[in-house]
């Protein structure tokens, strides 16, 4: 295929594809999904070769957000019957933390529910942090606490927190149809923030919200455009009791060609499987591992995943190898990029080019599109969506 040969030349030297080749992925057939998931896999061995980063959540206080995000189980009016409970002490956190570490993990992620942390959060978050790396050496530890005041992304960073992540889920134009409690802006200023802190961004987006592919395609290019280190792939899980419980839009196949256009926009950024993998993705989950150089292990903040051997099972079976604390996970020019601009040196994002040439990939990423493909709806499968009544919250031992 003449797109795919394309794709995977422009993918090995960094150069962004045209919207038109994106959305392109995502209308290829089910006859081409083998050539399309090897076409994504070549760029993604050439950035990460068969590396994968095991990554482990930390739910540090659940539900009762006052947010309205309609995805979310712990949003405002939520009637899903998940875990609720205030702050974990430091120690609980790091308790569940060492599970995950003892599994594979090199990154903990601290999650917190609510729209953003008071000035007393951040200190909660500190002395988690303290313990956590007190206690496991060469971790690193990612904070999600929703949006950032001014100060706080440098107090985390002094705290020791190596990366913040928040996603933009969803395009620009969609966000006021999955929240009206805060807007697209204030999350792209908040992953700004991260960055100019000099905290690793982490931003992705979430897929089966009943969007358009020009929609996925406007996000990832968002994305791409902020430039984080990693991209979290989330694969709605419609829980019962939220407004988008009855979205169930995701096939396996679609799963893996976004996963690939994704691979092919943000070539050598990690991408990770995410959320919904496990109810989405099903059987197919290995040949994921083919896009995504990174996957969470064990369970999700309110969801049970699969078990942890089970990820690790996947990864030893499908011919992949778990990504050690000794190995760098982004390509030496990332990691050069993000020290010269820490010091001040400038640096660019995955285009490798100069600071104008990104701007061509933003002004690219406004040009009209073709009419949105319709939406092949997967089959519900609320039998695979399990409220997480394990680890973190509660008193049995964490999955990992
Ligand atoms: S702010 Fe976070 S926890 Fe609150 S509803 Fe939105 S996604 Fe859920």
């Amino acid at each position: 295929m003449d797109l795919l040969d394309t794709l995977v030349a422009k993918g090995l030297r960094r150069e962004l594809p045209t919207r038109e080749e994106a959305l392109a992925v995502l209308a290829t057939s089910d006859d081409e999904l083998l050539d399309v998931v090897a076409a994504a896999g070549r760029v993604r061995r050439q950035w990460f070769g068969r590396r994968v980063k095991l990554n482990y959540l930390v739910n540090l206080k659940s539900g009762l957000c006052p947010e309205d995000c309609s995805y979310c189980s712990q949003r405002l009016g939520s009637q899903a019957g998940i875990l609720k409970y205030t702050w974990l002490k430091p120690d609980q956190a790091a308790q569940a933390a060492a599970a995950g570490v003892a599994g594979g993990a090199k990154r903990v992620c601290l999650v917190a529910s609510g729209r953003g942390p008071t000035d007393r959060d951040i200190d909660r978050v500190a002395d988690t942090i303290a313990a956590i790396k007190g206690q496991n050496d060469g971790v690193e530890v990612c904070a999600c606490l929703g949006l950032l005041s001014d100060n706080q992304a440098e107090r985390l960073r002094a705290a020791g927190a190596d990366a913040y992540n928040h996603n933009l889920n969803t395009a620009g134009d969609k966000y006021a149809d999955i929240c009206t409690t805060h807007d697209f802006q204030d999350r792209v200023d908040t992953v700004q923030q991260a960055q100019a802190a000099g905290l690793s961004a982490c931003s992705g987006l979430i897929a089966g919200m009943g969007e358009s592919d020009a929609d996925l395609v406007d996000v990832v290019f968002s994305l791409r455009e902020l430039d984080p280190d990693s991209v979290p792939v989330n694969f709605l899980i419609p829980f019962e009791g939220t407004p988008l419980a009855k979205e169930w839009n995701l096939t396996p196949q679609r799963c893996l060609r976004i996963l690939a256009m994704v691979r092919f926009v943000c070539p050598d950024v990690e991408v990770r499987l995410a959320g919904g993998r496990e109810v989405h993705l099903r059987s197919l989950q290995p040949l994921a591992l083919h896009l995504a150089n990174s996957v969470f292990l064990g369970d999700y903040l309110t969801s049970e995943g699969q078990a942890g051997q089970a990820d690790l099972d996947m990864i030893a079976d499908a011919g992949f190898e778990v990504e050690g604390t000794d190995r760098t996970t982004l390509p030496q020019h990332r990691t050069d990029a993000a020290e010269a601009a820490a010091s001040g040196h400038g640096g660019c994002g995955p285009c490798g080019g100069e600071a104008s040439a990104c701007g061509s990939e933003a002004s690219a990423a406004a040009e009209p599109v073709a009419a949105a493909e319709p939406v092949t709806a997967g089959a519900a499968r609320t039998d695979l969506v399990q409220v997480r009544r394990r680890g973190a919250g509660t008193d049995l031992p964490p999955n990992a």
